[in-house]
């Protein structure tokens, strides 16, 4: 299943770099593939619980107001996660890209609300 994002959210921005599948997005009202948010949405065709890359979904590991829960609303087999991480990386190596295409190292993220800039940039 992917994560989703409840009214928890304050838009502080910190999960959306970190995604090894770029699956967080603004709102966009009126696409059917969001599950649910209020500032960010998890697209849960992109989403793979972050396997095939971490050993822990990322985008709940930075959030600092836990507005991110495991989502049940589209539930997935871990063997089905795995199969559409394999996918999607096998796409992105066929365009080029790296398998993870996140933006930002997990673990240089500022965790601090107010000062609110994020993830480190991946040097
Ligand atoms: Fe992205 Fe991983 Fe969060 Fe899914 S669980 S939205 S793949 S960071």
């Amino acid at each position: 299943m992917s994560v989703h994002i409840d009214d928890m959210c304050i838009g502080c921005n910190l999960c959306v770099p970190v995604c090894p599948n770029r699956a967080i997005a603004e709102l966009l009202h009126g696409d059917t593939r969001i599950t649910h948010g209020v500032n960010w949405v998890v697209d849960h065709e992109l989403c793979t619980e972050c396997h095939g890359f971490y050993n822990e979904p990322q985008c709940i590991k930075v959030c600092p107001t836990d507005a991110i829960p495991l989502g049940e609303l589209h539930p997935e087999t871990p063997q089905q996660l795995d199969a559409k991480a394999q996918r999607l990386g096998d796409f992105r190596v066929s365009l080029g890209l790296p398998r993870n295409i996140a933006y930002a190292e997990p673990a240089n993220a500022d965790m601090s609300v107010e000062k609110g800039f994020g993830p480190k940039p991946v040097q």
